[in-house]
């Protein structure tokens, strides 16, 4: 049963919104708070990324990918990607649809220039976290948090490229915090990909930075 992927389309999202919130509420992760912005396919697919993955043709399974910060993009800073919202049917368990999703976002964050791709996760989801780990996402405790009271949610993260664009270091899964709050304000001066310093330009919007080979950035 190979698994495709493609991007969410108009006629899609109702039944994306059902199969998110069924998956959630048959595991026991929704609660009548969460079910409104599980079923939120809509706006997710305004600011961020929805991605669905068909087996045989029939919907099997939906995640969504924030690249460019928004609402949807809880934790990250500038030039970090978010992954919400990892469904797959049950009926389709060990088709290897969740690693489907889950490359086609690493895929989806490579293509818009990110560093890193950042997720949250419900304690129970073991079978989620295996995969996690399996494709190379660690465990980034200081950035466990509590959205509300009795839910405590672990986070993951896996580092795309190998530098910190702004001291120029090793980039790690939880990030330098002091370089993470820089990048609210500054453009990188180290090129990601490479460690060679960026020639930079102020512009009236924002900032260019451009390595001599991987290109330009801008923000
Ligand atoms: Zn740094
Ligand atoms: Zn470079």
């Amino acid at each position: 049963m190979p698994t495709t992927v493609r991007l969410v389309q108009p006629d899609d999202l109702e039944a994306v919104a059902d199969l998110t919130a069924r998956v959630y509420r048959d595991e026991g992760f929704s609660s009548p708070d969460y079910e409104p912005h599980l079923r939120d396919v809509a706006s997710r697919a305004q600011t961020a990324t929805v991605l669905v993955a068909e087996v045989d043709g029939a919907l099997a399974g939906a995640v969504t990918v924030a690249t460019r910060g928004g609402e949807w993009a809880e934790q990250s800073a500038p030039g970090e990607a978010v992954l919400r919202m990892l469904v797959v049917d049950p009926a389709v368990r060990g088709a290897g649809t969740g690693e489907a999703l889950v490359r086609s976002c690493l895929e989806a964050a490579r293509t818009d220039g990110c560093s890193l791709l950042r997720l949250s996760s419900q304690e129970g989801m073991a079978s989620a976290h295996r995969l996690y780990e399996r494709l190379g996402f660690v465990r980034t405790p200081a950035f466990d948090w509590s959205p509300e009271p009795g839910l405590q949610l672990r986070t993951y993260a896996l580092p795309l490229v190998p530098w910190c664009g702004q001291c120029g270091e090793e980039l790690t899964a939880e990030g330098h915090a002091s370089c993470r709050r820089a990048a609210e304000l500054d453009p990188p001066r180290f090129c990601a990909s490479c460690r060679r310093r960026m020639v930079v330009q102020v512009t009236p919007t924002g900032w260019t930075a451009r390595c001599v080979e991987h290109g330009l950035k801008s923000g």
